[in-house]
């Protein structure tokens, strides 16, 4: 009987986002939750995504997911989870550490084929036929853990998800069909990526009246962006950032 679970060498992590390092862990209660969809929110739950605004290979990263009892914890946060749910999940995973990990490692491969999905639908392309695939699988497993009975409000019935406590991949489960309700939903074509200033890459849904939202968040990426260019304005007399340099610029806000 081991608990390496909970230490882990991050080594083993770090083919997690597409061979980045982790640079940083971040703190889930701090975690900003700009998405505007739980599937999105989830996705963001890695900091900067980069490569996906630039194109360049990507850099290290800040993580906030490094082990299953951070998956929990993240389902609180993001008020998935009751504190007595996540109390029975975490001594589930106590109890079946082998079986944690497996499912922290999938929701990983799932959260970075969301990214993939969602980000190639907002640069206008087609998602990769292997990620459908797997989401596709993924939301048929979800399916089959809900049962159709009748509505508790008004005639017809609904979806009603009563997992064992002990269901370790339950928190995924919202989160699938999140994801499969904005990609069949006509308003994924407002998935956009921030581009912050070429440091961001967060997915965020633009529900603004003129779909012209263009940052993950007006406070941070929008500000950050805007004293760039007034930088540039008075140091240089021109209109626009060069682009060229990231004096002091470290992807935080
Ligand atoms: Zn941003």
């Amino acid at each position: 009987m081991t608990h390496d679970h909970e230490q882990r060498p991050l080594s083993e992590l770090q083919s997690h986002v597409a061979g980045k390092y982790i640079e940083a862990i971040g703190d889930i209660e701090e975690l900003e939750l700009l998405g505007g969809r739980l599937c999105l929110d989830f996705v963001n739950t890695v900091e900067s995504r980069s490569d996906l605004v630039t194109g360049e290979p990507p850099k290290g990263y800040k993580e906030y997911l490094m082990n299953y009892e951070d998956l929990v914890h993240w389902g609180g946060h993001v008020q998935l989870l009751s504190a007595e749910q996540q109390t029975a999940l975490l001594q589930a995973a106590a109890r079946m550490p082998e079986a944690a990990h497996s499912c922290f490692e999938r929701a990983i491969a799932f959260r970075e084929t969301l990214c993939r999905v969602f980000s190639a639908i907002a640069s206008g392309g087609a998602p990769a036929a292997a990620d459908l695939e797997a989401v596709q699988s993924a939301y048929m497993e979800t399916m089959a853990q809900g049962q159709l009975a009748a509505a508790t409000d008004g005639a017809g019935l609904a979806w009603r998800w009563q997992p064992p406590e002990d269901a370790l991949d339950q928190v995924l489960w919202p989160v699938v069909r999140s994801a499969v309700e904005l990609l069949t939903a006509p308003e994924v074509a407002r998935v956009k990526v921030c581009p912050g200033v070429g440091d961001c890459g967060w997915l965020f849904l633009d529900t603004s009246k003129n779909g012209r939202r263009r940052w993950c968040s007006m406070e941070s990426c929008g500000s950050r962006v805007k004293m760039r260019r007034y930088y540039a304005r008075t140091h240089t007399g021109q209109a626009e950032d060069s682009g060229g340099e990231h004096g002091g610029d470290d992807g935080k806000d």
